[in-house]
């Protein structure tokens, strides 16, 4: 599969048959291929993971795959006209990937809003967190960060058992150090081959930081030294 990180968490993979573009919210989007049918997946409605501009933007065979919280941004023309599902946390579906293959979804409650993906295609299966994280803040309560530590371990752990191909797991400056730890703790419950960081908000500089300063065994071999927006790679 041919993937192309384009900005903050936003993500298009190209498989044989279809296409699936995540959180996109702003940046360049690749050129979809005759004939392939585009999914478009967005797991919550914060500004940064889902733009209505791209109910709009896309022709073609597309279907919209979006976290139930959105529903009340998505005006009745819409819901009516456009192959819309709206998921909710803890659920399988599955998708025609429009020739003659499947595509099944799983979906995970997210720590702060909505729902993260774990998607299956052509035998490959692909894990996208949205805001699934460890949110670790300098002032957290020691309550919430209890609730918070066990409510991510939890959902994450509903993945034993998968081999996950790719993983685009939050890694955000922004916690300092603490920013580590979502990664830290997906590695050491989950089969993970590759992790491409996301919701970079302070910038690449922080993924460097990362792989200096992180004590994670066995994490630094996994994760995709992403420098810039439309970073693209093969899987
Ligand atoms: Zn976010």
């Amino acid at each position: 599969m041919k993937i192309t990180f384009i900005a903050h968490s936003g993500v298009f993979i190209e498989f044989e048959k279809c296409c699936i573009l995540i959180d996109y919210y702003r940046g360049e989007v690749p050129s979809i291929p005759e004939g392939k049918k585009l999914f478009v997946m967005a797991s919550h409605g914060h500004g940064d993971h889902f733009n209505p501009a791209v109910m709009k933007k896309f022709g073609g065979d597309r279907e919209y795959i979006l976290s139930e919280d959105i529903k009340s941004r998505i005006g009745v023309k819409d819901r009516e006209s456009l192959k819309i599902t709206f998921v909710r946390a803890g659920e399988e579906y599955t998708f025609s990937d429009g020739n003659g293959g499947e595509l099944i979804l799983r979906t995970l409650f997210s720590t702060d809003e909505g729902v993260a993906f774990l998607i299956k295609c052509e035998g490959k299966t692909v894990y996208h967190a949205g805001d699934l994280n460890l949110w670790i803040w300098e002032d957290n309560e020691a309550q919430y960060d209890r609730w918070m530590r066990e409510t991510y371990s939890a959902e994450i752990g509903k993945l034993k058992g998968e081999k996950i191909d790719l993983a685009f797991l939050p890694l955000d400056g922004r916690m300092g150090k603490r920013g580590f730890c979502g990664i830290e703790e997906f590695v050491k419950i989950n089969r993970v081959e590759k992790i491409c960081p996301i919701h970079l908000f302070t910038g690449f500089d922080f993924i460097d930081k990362f792989l200096n300063d992180s004590a994670s065994i066995g994490c630094r071999e996994k994760i995709l030294r992403v420098d810039r927006e439309d970073y693209k790679f093969e899987i």
